[in-house]
């Protein structure tokens, strides 16, 4: 569905991509993650035709952004980070207007229209202008106005910016259906939203593609935790552990009155997990828990940041 290919964009001396590569399948929800003045905007603009790319490629659907971009604008739907509304006109009106301005035949715009506002549950506020809607409601509407045409591709610029817990909510659930019928791209720097909303994660940083992998991927680590009781000599116990084959160290993170946390480092991908649970029947050590760590999102965006790991 996207092809992007050594895309660069620079505004005068300040360099926003530096040779972006990716593509995207049909169906995926593809969450765009960086911190702020990583490239997202960038990227989502050049695709969506608005602007124009140093160098490289971009393709939608199989066509040139920059040579075919009336097929491609046609293909898409963009929600700006800042929705472009008229808060005099009401949204019954708004939707109309967008439905006129995407050239939708005027004896398909009532079932369009209607179709968009169901998906986005604006029922109950066509008749409002937008300018007196919350937030997470004027959200709704750039939603609506963003899917009017059934586009192939959503693109949506940090959709949750700004809202409340409840209205991010309700905007993720939202994406989650809307993905249904398109294949999605959502910008953000949460990496929450990501984790909630994505089967895939670009990670974007000073203009360039940091990593491209299922969050499952991202997340997994070759260590494991685990949480005894305290019948036994915790750094005898710590020191049984290191010498495990496939084990490079062994931390005690937490100590209380009846138990003791291990952070078992792994050396290679090969799962520890079996080899410490027969460890701990074989000396009867009390069992409290044992799981494989899985990093935060965050722990994952540290770690590329601070260079360990990339995927250019
Ligand atoms: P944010 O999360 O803050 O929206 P972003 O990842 O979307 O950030 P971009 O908006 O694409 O990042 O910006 C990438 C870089 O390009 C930043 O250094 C930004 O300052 C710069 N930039 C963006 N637009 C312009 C412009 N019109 N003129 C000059 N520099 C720009």
């Amino acid at each position: 569905m996207i092809e992007v290919k050594n895309l660069k964009k620079s505004y005068n001396e300040v360099k926003a991509l530096s040779g972006v590569s990716f593509s995207v399948k049909p169906g995926e929800i593809i969450g765009l993650l960086g911190p702020n003045g990583a490239g997202k905007t960038t990227i989502m603009k050049i695709l969506t035709g608005f602007l124009h790319p140093t160098a490289g490629e971009a393709k939608i659907g199989g066509f040139d952004v920059l040579q075919d971009t009336a097929s491609v604008q046609a293909m898409i739907g963009y929600l700006p980070e800042n929705a472009p509304l008229y808060p005099e006109l009401t949204v019954q009106s708004h939707l109309k207007m967008m439905a006129d301005l995407r050239k939708i035949p005027q004896g398909e715009q009532i079932r369009k229209i209607s179709k968009a506002v169901h998906a986005v549950g604006l029922e109950n506020r066509l008749t409002r202008p937008v300018g007196t809607l919350s937030k997470g409601f004027r959200q709704r509407v750039g939603l609506a106005q963003a899917i009017l045409h059934d586009p192939r591709l959503l693109i949506l610029d940090e959709p949750t910016n700004g809202l409340d817990p409840t209205q991010i909510a309700e905007v993720r659930r939202l994406i989650g259906n809307l993905a249904h019928r398109s294949t999605v791209m959502v910008s953000t720097h949460i990496l929450s939203e990501v984790e909630a909303t994505c089967d895939r994660a670009i990670i974007i940083m000073n203009g360039r593609v940091k990593a491209d992998a299922k969050l499952s991927e991202l997340a997994a680590t070759s260590d494991a935790i685990l949480i005894l009781g305290n019948d036994h000599s915790p750094e005898k116990i710590q020191q049984i552990l290191t010498e495990q084959p496939g084990v490079e160290k062994t931390e005690i993170v937490h100590r209380s009155v009846t138990r003791t946390t291990y952070h078992i480092h792994g050396n290679s991908d090969q799962d520890i997990c079996p080899s410490i649970y027969q460890l701990a029947r074989h000396h009867d050590w009390p069992l409290c828990e044992l799981k494989k760590e899985i990093l935060t999102l965050e722990a994952v965006f540290n770690k590329l940041a601070s260079g360990n790991g990339g995927a250019q």
